[in-house]
Parts: structure tokens; C-alpha cells; sequence
């Protein structure tokens, strides 16, 4: 069976589990970097970006997780997991996995949109998917390579590029699991 990780160092870890089998893969909480080698792909979930850093670096992750995606092996980024595969970070001299050509902004939201829902349309996976925001970030800025599949007011909110796929919103916090079933027929496909 189709093996998918997510990264359980700190955030919404159980949820993406429970989306991931409910999408017909397997779920595995990573702790270790020696795990990576078990899994066909993996979710980076949202939580804090800076806070999962700090424990990337103190668990030694960051170059396999690099390496992870590098290798041709499928990311999909969620919130603080998207803040995570930019390449850029507006207003910071340093990004972190630098996986995905994009810009992001953190906190893109503002203080009065900590948190909401809204249906979006998400190319190619839904006309109408409960969208639940969180204190999150949106994509100011992509490269050639990437695939706009969701935007909201006009701001980039979820993308794709070839086997990296990230969302600003939780995909894992309603029983649609259309979005993280999207991410397991990509896993499929290429493992
Ligand atoms: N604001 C968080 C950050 O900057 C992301 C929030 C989330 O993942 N729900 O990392």
C-alpha cells in the first residue's frame, strides 16, 4: 500500500493521518529523518513555521528533507508546511526547504482573519471546498513552474508544481478529503 508521511514534529500531525487513510493510503507519523526512506510522499502540516524550524534543525531534517523532494518524491505543504516549501518568505532574508519557486507571506491575513472558512473553487479538485484559514500565509509570487489552482480575493491560496503541492488553508479539518485525496493519486502516480 501507497505510504504517506507526515511531518510530527510539531502542529495538526493526527488529523492529516486520519485524511491520508480515508484517502486510501497509509498514514505515518515521522519523527525521525530515518523514516523519510519508508514513505512515498509526505505532508508537511500548518502549526508554526518558525517553531517547526527549530525542530527541523535540532532533529537534523532539513537537508532529507530536501533531499526528499529533490529525489522526485511528492510534498504537499499545508499552511505552515507551504510556508515551509517557498522559496521565498516576504520580509525574511532566509526561506527554509526552498522546494517551491514561490514568495509567501506569512500571517497574510490579518488580525480580524485569524481564522475562517469559505467554499473555494480548487482546479481540477473541487468547485466547492470548505476552506478552513488559520492565521495563514498566501502566495504573493510564483515562478513559470507553478500551477495557480486556488486563489481567494484574488490572492494565490493553493499551487502545484510537477510533484509539490501546497495549500494556505486545512485540508485536513473537514471530512472532505478531496484535496488530500489529490495528493494521493500524485503519490501514486509516481511511486
Ligand atoms: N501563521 C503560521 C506560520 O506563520 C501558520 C499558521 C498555520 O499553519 N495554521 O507559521
Amino acid at each position: 500500500m501507497t505510504k504517506i508521511g507526515v511531518l510530527g514534529l510539531q502542529g495538526a500531525v493526527r488529523e492529516h493521518i486520519h485524511s491520508i487513510e480515508a484517502s486510501g493510503a497509509e498514514g505515518l507519523i515521522i519523527k525521525r529523518k530515518e523514516q523519510l526512506e519508508d514513505i512515498d510522499g509526505l505532508i508537511l502540516p500548518g502549526g508554526e513555521s518558525t517553531a517547526m524550524r527549530r525542530l527541523i534543525d535540532k532533529y537534523d531534517f532539513l537537508e532529507p528533507l530536501k533531499a526528499f523532494g529533490q529525489s522526485g518524491k511528492p510534498i504537499f505543504g499545508t499552511c505552515a508546511g507551504m510556508i515551509l516549501l517557498a522559496k521565498e518568505i516576504n520580509g525574511q532574508e532566509f526561506a527554509h526547504l526552498e522546494l517551491m519557486d514561490m514568495k509567501v507571506e506569512r500571517n497574510a491575513f490579518g488580525r480580524q482573519k485569524e481564522s475562517f472558512e469559505t467554499k473555494l473553487p480548487i482546479k481540477g479538485i473541487a468547485e466547492d471546498f470548505d476552506a478552513v484559514f488559520i492565521r495563514a500565509p498566501y502566495v504573493l509570487e510564483v515562478g513559470d513552474q507553478v500551477e495557480v489552482l486556488a486563489t481567494f480575493n484574488g490572492n494565490i491560496v493553493a499551487a502545484q508544481q510537477d510533484h509539490y503541492l501546497c495549500s494556505a488553508f486545512h485540508p485536513e479539518l473537514t471530512d472532505d478529503h478531496r484535496v488530500t485525496g489529490h495528493f494521493v493519486k500524485m503519490v501514486k502516480e509516481r511511486s
